[in-house]
């Protein structure tokens, strides 16, 4: 690692940021590439987010990522929002300009669409009807990003009806809602399934879905990476469908922060995944 007197600086505000692995992501890329430079987490509280991003420019650091709890909140703080992060309602990458103002950005349907991408080369979001379980805020990164890339149709599935509907009605496009109860036959005909709910995270509710109508040869995706392998992969391997797992977009919705902060477009390697994965399991 380098960081001389000339060092890049980004970073990442949340409250709480210990369990961020985004300082794990960025730094290993800024060892493999040699670069002299450093990201670091800071612990941001809820109300001191405007103080805290005036700063970014005072001190020379290039910009940083956002996360809980200040991803909506940032919104009209920033100087200027990019089209993707307004429809999204959030922000995670912001970049500090050459004239001290702040650009905002949201990175998550892009690495939602890149994580698949690069799982499964050849896929594009056109082969059919997609599934998608949730209508928080990673459920509309999402459903942004299928819908931008063209699906042909897009089912919200949610526990609050009314919360779908209502995203369904403000995002527009080719969005059907259907009711939690009705989970398991909504998969009939689809080509993809995404879990971006909270179910199934460790230590939380599991999330309660058969497959059986789900077409063989649809994909499984769930946005959930702790654990890596969770139930709903493990049974739609089980049953023979191709898999993505959450870490897949976890890693990719880092690249436009760093290439920006740090000038170069990184490579999700093995080597990457092999190291965020096993800070999963700690
Ligand atoms: P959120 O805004 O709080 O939304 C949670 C969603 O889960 C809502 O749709 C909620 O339904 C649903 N839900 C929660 N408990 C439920 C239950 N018992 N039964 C049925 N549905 C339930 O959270 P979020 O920010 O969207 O995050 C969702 C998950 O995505 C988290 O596990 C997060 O770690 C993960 N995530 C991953 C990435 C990545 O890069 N891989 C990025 C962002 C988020 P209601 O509307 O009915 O409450």
């Amino acid at each position: 690692m380098i960081i001389s007197g000339a060092a890049r600086l980004a970073g990442i505000f949340g409250w709480p940021i210990a369990h961020s692995r985004s300082p794990l992501i960025h730094n290993h890329w800024l060892a493999a590439y040699g670069i002299d430079g450093a990201y670091l987490p800071f612990a941001v509280q809820p109300d001191d987010l405007a103080a805290a991003l005036s700063v970014l420019a005072k001190l020379g650091i290039g910009g940083v990522n956002l996360t809980i709890p200040h991803k909506e909140a940032a919104l009209p703080l920033l100087d200027q929002v990019d089209a993707a992060a307004r429809r999204i309602g959030a922000v995670n990458t912001i970049v500090v300009q050459a004239d001290g103002g702040l650009h905002g950005s949201n990175t998550d349907a892009f690495g939602f669409l890149e994580g698949l991408r690069e799982t499964l080369p050849g896929w594009t979001g056109r082969e059919g009807p997609a599934v998608v379980l949730g209508a928080g805020g990673a459920a509309r990164a999402v459903i942004v990003a299928l819908t931008d890339c063209g699906a042909p149709e897009v089912r919200i599935v949610n526990r609050t009806r009314a919360r779908a509907e209502a995203l369904a009605a403000e995002l527009g496009g080719p969005l059907g809602v259907c009711d939690w109860s009705e989970r398991d036959r909504t998969l009939a005909e689809a080509s993809l399934l995404v879990n971006a709910t909270s179910l199934g995270m460790r230590g939380g509710a599991s999330l309660d879905i058969g497959l059986e109508a789900l077409p063989a040869a649809a994909i499984v995706c769930d946005i959930v990476y702790v654990p890596l392998k969770t139930p709903l992969l493990a049974a739609a391997e089980a049953r023979g469908h191709p898999t993505v797992d959450g870490l897949a977009m976890l890693l990719h919705q880092a690249r436009p922060g760093f290439a920006a902060w740090f000038g170069r477009d990184p490579d999700v390697t093995a080597a990457l995944r092999a190291s965020v994965a096993a800070s999963l399991d700690r």
